[in-house]
């Protein structure tokens, strides 16, 4: 089997420096070493750098592009693909590009590590050897995160500790196999519409908000003035928000009369947003906004931002929210 790796930056790759950690390590010369002897020795695996390699801090919708790029890039030539990237936004990355690639026909396997290569007590090691364990099984299909020995579905995982090497969760699905020996592996339903010839990733203007006990209606006006293209609101629980504070109902409900989209998420890390289910939610639902479902915070942001660089704007791009393109969504039906 062949497998390419995508390197985009992150702490995997960093060393110190006076201004803290940043990218300079020698990636390929510590990959051709970690897999000497092994069945993916004998360079069986290639490897772009990307440039700039970045801390994920800094990633945008360019970014996603460029790993996308290069994943075209080497599609014939290789079997299974490894991206090498930074943990803070490796969740918006594998649930972007888990849009883009539902053509892409061959495994994608995001990872990176909380500690750098060099260190002693590194988690790139089990990290990078188990993405590439996971093309080896060859049971990982489309986009997936293998992270701290488990594999989880790309458009279904969040970042769940800054710390723990099992830094990465599932709350929707759960993982799509653990290490051992052998791995395990679990059926997640990961069905979805597809896309197809998407256009490139652009940056686009979407506003991400967190309901807050207090939060009034002239702030909520003002954090969407002058209006972007989209809303992301944190709602609570079920998608709830504080309906009984004057105006901010009318705050939301004038934003979708300018066909902006608003789009309801939860703040609770595993939810199934419902909007309707109470009169809190009801109203805004009424007013058409659009609840995520059972998506993480990241899919349901790179979601809205691929389907404006679609061109989608206004309601049609919300009649795709709870629709699944790459299996990012439980749908309605199948919870009956
Ligand atoms: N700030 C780093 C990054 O996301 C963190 C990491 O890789 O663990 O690039």
């Amino acid at each position: 089997m062949r497998i390419h790796a995508t390197y985009s930056g992150g702490t995997i790759g960093m060393v110190d420096s006076p201004q803290g950690l940043q990218p300079g390590a020698d990636m390929q010369g510590w990959l051709n070493h970690v897999l000497a002897g092994t069945q993916l020795g004998e360079g069986n695996v290639s490897m772009t750098s990307l440039d700039p390699l970045i801390d994920s801090s800094n990633a945008t919708p360019d970014n996603w592009q460029a790993m996308i790029d290069d994943l075209w890039l080497h599609h014939d030539d290789s079997d299974a693909f490894v991206v090498l990237h930074g943990t803070d936004t490796m969740s918006y990355s594998s649930a972007a590009l888990s849009y883009a690639l539902t053509e892409f026909g061959k495994p994608v396997i995001l990872t990176g590590s909380q500690l750098p290569l060099g260190m002693v007590e590194t988690d790139a090691t089990a990290n990078v050897t188990g993405a590439l364990n996971a093309a080896l099984y060859e049971r990982a299909e489309g986009v997936t995160l293998f992270f701290g020995h488990h594999l989880f579905p790309g458009n279904r995982v969040t970042k769940s500790s800054s710390w723990a090497f099992e830094g990465f969760s599932s709350p929707a699905t759960g993982p799509l196999a653990r290490t051992g020996a052998p791995w395990r592996w679990y059926p997640v339903e990961r069905s979805g519409a597809g896309w197809a010839n998407p256009l490139p990733y652009t940056r686009q203007d979407v506003v991400v908000v967190d309901m807050v006990p207090g939060i009034t209606a002239q702030r909520l006006e003002h954090l969407i003035t002058p209006r972007p293209q989209a809303v992301l609101l944190r709602a609570y629980g079920v998608g709830n928000v504080p309906s009984d504070e004057p105006g901010l109902v009318d705050v939301i409900r004038s934003a979708i009369a300018d066909d902006i989209p608003v789009i309801v998420s939860s703040q609770c890390s595993q939810a199934e947003v419902l909007l309707g289910h109470y009169e809190t939610g009801d109203a805004i639902a009424k007013a058409g906004a659009v609840g995520t479902g059972d998506m993480t915070l990241e899919a349901a942001y790179a979601k809205i931002i691929f389907l404006l660089s679609q061109g989608l704007r206004g309601k049609e791009l919300a009649a795709w929210m709870p629709k699944s393109i790459a299996g990012e969504l439980t749908p309605a039906w199948k919870k009956l």
